[in-house]
């Protein structure tokens, strides 16, 4: 599915052709919530790298999240964020595991994106209590991140659109 993202002032714009483009799986980390401002919405989706066009790249940002785990010493996680630096919005992770794909913000889309079938809440063990985590018929509960791939999901759900 191509799609067609941007930031909210207009400097950054990027095109991306994406397999897994259905948002179904809300992060709940404290990185998400921190960074992209969301008590649950910072959703990534699955793209190829290799067809990612951004205009107006000298406004991007970079961010390797620190990872602060009790009795270990803080780390840098090797996944890149990337924003706007002139208006904050967060646009995409990249993570050299997986150098192929790249994980744009379901956020900063702004082509209509299906709506998902089943939501899986994830990461809930790092949700403050003040967020009202949807529950019920079509919610799936993670204390952590879901087994499944981002393309397993898609597969199983019959979504996935690689050419
Ligand atoms: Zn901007
Ligand atoms: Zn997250």
């Amino acid at each position: 599915m191509h799609l067609e993202g941007s930031c909210h002032c207009g400097a950054v714009r990027f095109t991306v052709e994406a397999m897994s483009p259905v948002p179904f799986m809300h992060c709940h980390c404290s990185v998400c919530r921190k960074t992209a401002g969301s008590g649950g919405y910072a959703i990534n989706l699955g793209a190829d790298a290799a067809t990612l066009k951004i205009r107006g790249k000298r406004h991007l940002g970079r961010y390797h999240a620190l990872i602060r785990e009790a009795g270990k010493r803080a780390r840098r996680s090797v996944a890149e964020r990337r924003f706007c630096m002139r208006c904050g919005s967060p646009l995409w992770l990249r993570d050299p595991r997986w150098p192929e794909l790249v994980h744009p913000h379901a956020s900063a889309i702004d082509t209509p994106l299906p709506k998902p079938p089943e939501v899986v809440e994830a990461a809930l063990d790092f949700a403050p209590d003040w967020v009202d985590v949807p529950k019920g018929r079509g919610h799936v509960h993670c204390a952590t991140w879901p087994a499944e791939s981002l393309e397993q999901w898609h597969k199983r759900h019959r979504l996935w659109s690689a050419a």
